[in-house]
This record gives C-alpha cells, sequence and structure tokens, in this order.
C-alpha cells in the first residue's frame, strides 16, 4: 500500500461547469458562478455577506484593510497557526502580538488573551485549528469588552459549528480556504464571510481593485471610479464553477470526512493510553468536519521516528505549524519574545495523519496497525 498525506478529490461536475463558463463567455471575476457560490455560503450558514477570494490568504489580508490597521496597531493572533494568519496585518503595518494555544487543543487559550490586550490592541484573530470551535463565548465577549474587531481564520473549519451556530458567523469577518489540501477545494482559492454590516460596501470596493465596479455592474453608476485602496482579490468565474461543482457533493464530501475521522478515533483509543499519545481534544461544544486527524505524541523524538517508520511503510504522516513566535521574520524584530509553551508543545509533538475522502477503511486499518507495530517495537 503507498498512502500519500492528501488526494484532492474532484466529483467531474467541476468541468461541466467550467465548461458552460467558457462557452458563455464571461470568465473574469464577479459572473455568474461567483454570485452563485456566493449566495450558496450566505444561504447555508447564515453569513452576512460571502466575496469569493484566490485563497484565505487573499480573505485575510482584505480583513486587516477593513480592519483598518495601521502601523503601530497590535493585532493578536495565535502562534500556532498558518503564516497568513499574521502576514496578511504584518503587511499593513501592525504589531503582531501572540497567543499561546490551550494545553489540550492547539486552539487559543481564551483565558490568555485579556494579559495582552493594551490600548493599541485593534483585532484579534482566532484559529478553529482542524475544524474544532474556538471558545466563541469567551472570545466574544472579550472582543465586545475591549472594542476589538474580531476575525475567525475558518480555514479549516467548513461546516463546522460552535453550539448550534456554524463557524464564521460569530466575529466581523471570517475567512475560508479551497486549498487543494482543505475539505472543499479549487486548487487554490477562498472567501471572506462579513458578519459586521458596517463593512459591506467597503469590502467590494477593496475586492474590486479599490473600485467601485460591482456597483457599476449592477447599473448602480454610469462609471466606476477609483474609491479606496484595494486589489485584485477576486477569482476569475472559472475557480467559482470549479467550486459550485463541488458544492453540489458537499454533503457527501463532509459524511465521509466524518466517518473516516471517527475509524480513526475508535480504533486509536484503544491504544493511545497505552503508548501515552493524545488523539484530538474535541471540545464539547464544537462539531467536527473531519478536516484533519492529528495525534500528539510524548516528544518530538517520538513524533520523528514514527513519521520516519511510518514513512518507511509507504505511509504520509506529517506534522504542522512551527510555531510563529520563534519563525526567523518575528525573532529578528522581536528577539525577546516570550515562550509560548503549548504551541511550543504542539510544534514539536503534533502528527497529522492521511485524510482525504477516497482514503479507504482498510488503509486506515493499515496506518492503525502501524502505528501499533512501532509502540510494540520501541517498547520491546
Ligand atoms: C490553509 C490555511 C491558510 C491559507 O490558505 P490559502 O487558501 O492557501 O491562502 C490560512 N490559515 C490557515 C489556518 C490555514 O490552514
Amino acid at each position: 500500500m503507498h498512502i500519500p498525506f492528501n488526494k484532492p478529490y474532484v466529483s467531474g461536475n467541476e468541468a461541466i461547469h467550467i465548461a458552460s463558463v467558457i462557452s458563455k463567455g464571461h470568465l473574469s471575476g464577479n459572473g455568474e458562478y461567483t454570485q452563485k457560490c456566493q449566495k450558496y455560503f450566505e444561504d447555508r450558514y447564515g453569513f452576512g455577506k460571502v466575496l469569493l477570494t484566490n485563497s484565505c490568504t487573499a480573505a485575510l489580508e482584505m480583513s486587516a484593510i477593513l480592519a483598518d490597521i495601521k502601523s503601530g496597531d497590535e493585532v493578536i493572533v495565535p502562534s500556532y497557526t498558518y503564516v497568513s494568519t499574521a502576514n496578511a496585518f504584518a503587511l499593513r503595518g501592525a504589531n503582531i502580538v501572540f497567543a499561546d494555544s490551550l494545553p489540550n487543543n492547539p486552539n487559543i487559550d481564551p483565558d490568555k488573551i485579556e494579559n495582552l490586550i493594551t490600548d493599541k490592541t485593534k483585532a484579534l484573530v482566532i484559529v478553529h485549528y482542524a475544524g474544532f470551535a474556538c471558545n466563541m463565548d469567551k472570545i466574544v465577549a472579550i472582543a465586545k469588552k475591549h472594542n476589538l474587531i474580531l476575525i475567525e481564520d475558518a480555514a479549516h473549519a467548513i461546516e463546522s459549528k460552535y453550539k448550534d451556530k456554524y463557524l464564521g458567523t460569530y466575529g466581523d469577518m471570517a475567512t475560508f480556504s479551497f486549498h487543494e489540501t482543505k475539505n472543499i477545494i479549487t486548487g487554490e482559492g477562498g472567501m471572506l464571510a462579513i458578519n459586521n454590516e458596517k463593512l459591506y460596501e467597503r469590502a467590494e470596493i477593496i475586492w474590486e481593485k479599490g473600485t467601485n465596479r460591482a456597483s457599476f455592474n449592477r447599473g448602480e453608476v454610469p462609471c466606476y471610479q477609483w474609491i479606496d485602496i484595494g486589489s485584485s482579490f477576486l477569482p476569475s468565474d472559472l475557480t467559482a464553477a470549479f467550486l459550485f461543482g463541488q458544492l453540489e457533493i458537499i454533503d457527501r464530501i463532509q459524511q465521509k470526512r466524518i466517518k473516516l475521522f471517527d475509524y480513526y478515533y475508535d480504533n486509536l483509543i484503544k491504544i493511545a493510553n497505552k503508548y501515552s499519545f493524545k488523539l484530538p481534544d474535541i471540545p464539547e461544544f464544537s462539531t467536527k468536519n473531519g478536516h484533519i486527524f492529528y495525534i500528539v505524541l510524548p516528544s518530538n523524538e517520538v513524533r520523528t521516528k514514527l513519521a520516519d517508520y511510518l514513512k518507511s511503510k509507504n505511509i504520509h504522516a506529517l506534522f504542522h505549524y512551527l510555531s510563529l513566535h520563534q519563525s526567523p521574520y518575528y525573532k529578528a524584530v522581536n528577539p525577546n519574545a516570550e515562550e509560548l509553551k503549548n504551541s511550543q508543545m504542539f510544534t514539536s509533538c503534533l502528527l497529522r495523519l492521511p485524510m482525504y475522502y477516497s482514503l479507504t477503511y482498510d488503509e486506515i486499518d493499515y496506518v492503525v496497525e502501524n502505528i501499533h507495530a512501532f509502540f510494540s517495537d520501541i517498547n520491546k
């Protein structure tokens, strides 16, 4: 067997929708499929307004402009996340203040946020790691109390809920990714969901290179002009057509991934205690979406040995983020950055197992057997 870490899943309908865009001739952004996808997300999840973007990174950059981040503003970001979560705000001149993870979950520790707030803090960014919700009651209350703009980096979190509401509906804004490693894909792609009504109008302008072209397209103004800063954040309608093909089978994709997650979980729980590794912590207020299946090993040494062992059996397991507070870019500017011990622990000890739509139960059995074999060997 050869089990890669990820395999993009394509239903077949994507090509039909792309052919339709080609035959109708509107290939650029904000066409028929862009509008269909945006409406789909607004209706299905209850977001205020959705704009498709070229990536989650682009959506984060839009959110930083919409949050009016200026040089010297402080933005609180978890350290255990992807570069873009912080970089989008650094691009606008913000000083990034990194927050630690919980001890048992890579998500931000809500009880450690208030200590980081100063009179310069303008925004709070959170990440729902592996599609598991952060504690949104606590986080929304902190953002309200300190008048912070709240942004959910929901790149992993499509279709997941905190209590009875979808992730991405709690923040002023939320960003999603359709990168080929995520649940719903377009190769490169993403979206910005906006829930704060005051930002709707400006968002559309920033999205279209700082112009009111979207309004012009609707026949509301006789010409379009340079109104604000912005960039080309919108994807081509070909990308939106591909996305629409994915949305037609979103229920099937999500159900299968959750089943695979549960199958891993139910099989690994039998040996996790014995071999001192941990399974994902699923908070009681969160649903799951089968985005990532990870385990947390007792040390970096054990993680490296296990990953190498699995690789020798043709199973590709991967570590994940490198704490951003220890990155070369951040350390050069902030040489005395504080230790964030939980983020560092996940950097050293978390391992992601293969997870994708076409993974089979037999393949999961093979992964689990080999994890078992690895630990029986080293415990001899
Ligand atoms: C994947 C990911 C991103 C970046 O998404 P792109 O669409 O590749 O720009 C940002 N944040 C997190 C948490 C991610 O996992």
